[in-house]
């Protein structure tokens, strides 16, 4: 899968990277620092395909980020975590086209750093939930067998029951979680779209009827579960593709166990949405026209977006998902 596996000298005798060379079983190219050759000329995204390299390295700077407005459940904190770059799946929506030079995997290997800025953040909010979000910048399962960090989080949360960790994925790789006791502060979360729309636009991610199915194992073992319709994207069957979705999801028991649900139309930073007609110029995204948003992303016009949600929150609503634990993902008072 890797063609080079570069590694920070640095931390190469750390026993994290030491167990994932193992499990490579690739010879690795040492590097005084992952950024000076991660990144540094543009390789276009779509070279993910045939040549992808990996990074192990050692985060420096920020290691949370406060979360923008309106990307959780409302009234508590949010941050995100940055425990990777990258991820090795081909959504055709994916921001990280834009947002960074290259493709090329880094996997950061000091969690234990990011776990003692969590606490820091804690003891600034006391008496306050605050959530911690993995996935922001890549899958957080898809790589766990490899990397084998989720103990430290878990162990985490059990020790902070004010702290809510959200592990947001679209992959089964379910694995290594399931080795651990559920939480009720530790929720994974599936990011879901219509079978077929998945088929399309989620490339190389497993199938819908595969993560519900990892969805109804981790709920029947007590995890915390929660789902994602985002990006929702228009096509003239969007409604009874999303009832097909919900009816699935309902048949396995789904929908009353969701902590939250939380619906997004497709969005995009100028620069992402640039690289999506670029890489994808045939792609279902673009049958809706889009216009410059109040925060300067490439959207829906608003009327067309609540009228998608609303459409969507309904049908949620109507298969049993509480109307309290459904939320509108970035979005102004919508
Ligand atoms: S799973 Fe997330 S991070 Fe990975 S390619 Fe898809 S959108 Fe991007």
């Amino acid at each position: 899968m890797w063609n080079e596996v570069y590694v920070e000298e640095e931390i190469k005798n750390h026993p994290r990277v030491t167990s994932i060379l193992e499990k490579l079983k690739k010879e690795p190219l040492f590097v005084p620092r992952y950024d000076d050759i991660w990144g540094r000329s543009k390789k276009p995204y779509l070279h993910k395909r045939d040549s992808l390299n990996l990074f192990l390295a050692r985060k420096h700077g920020q290691l949370l980020k406060l979360a923008p407005d309106a990307y959780g459940s409302a009234g508590e904190p949010h941050y995100y975590f940055i425990h990777a770059y990258n991820c090795i799946y081909e959504c055709q929506y994916c921001y990280l086209q834009g947002y960074f030079n290259t493709p090329d995997i880094v996997l950061f290997i000091n969690h234990e750093e990011i776990i003692s800025e969590m606490e820091k953040v804690l003891s600034n909010h006391p008496g306050t939930k605050v959530w911690f979000h993995a996935g922001e910048f890549s899958d957080s399962l898809a790589l766990t067998h490899l990397t084998g960090e989720l103990e430290l989080y878990h162990e985490f949360c059990q020790k902070h029951p004010e702290a809510l960790i959200e592990l947001r994925t679209k992959s089964v790789n379910t694995r290594e979680l399931e080795k651990l006791p559920p939480l009720p502060n530790f929720i994974i979360s599936f990011s879901l779209s219509p079978e077929d729309m998945a088929k399309r636009i989620d490339m190389r991610t497993p199938s819908t009827k595969a993560r519900l199915q990892a969805m109804n194992t981790l709920q029947k073992a007590g995890f915390k579960i929660a789902a994602h319709f985002d990006p929702i994207i228009y096509e003239d069957k969007f409604r009874e593709r999303y009832e097909a979705l919900l009816n699935q999801m309902n048949s396995l028991g789904l929908n009353q166990s969701l902590e939250y649900l939380s619906l997004g139309v497709v969005r995009f930073t100028k620069d992402v949405y640039r690289e999506v007609e670029r890489n994808y110029p045939d792609s279902v995204i673009h049958s809706g026209s889009m216009v410059k948003s109040f925060d300067g992303k490439v959207r829906y016009h608003r009327p067309m977006r609540m009228w998608m949600m609303n459409t969507i929150k309904e049908l949620s609503i109507k298969s049993g998902i509480r109307p309290e634990l459904i939320y509108l993902c970035m979005e102004e008072d919508a």
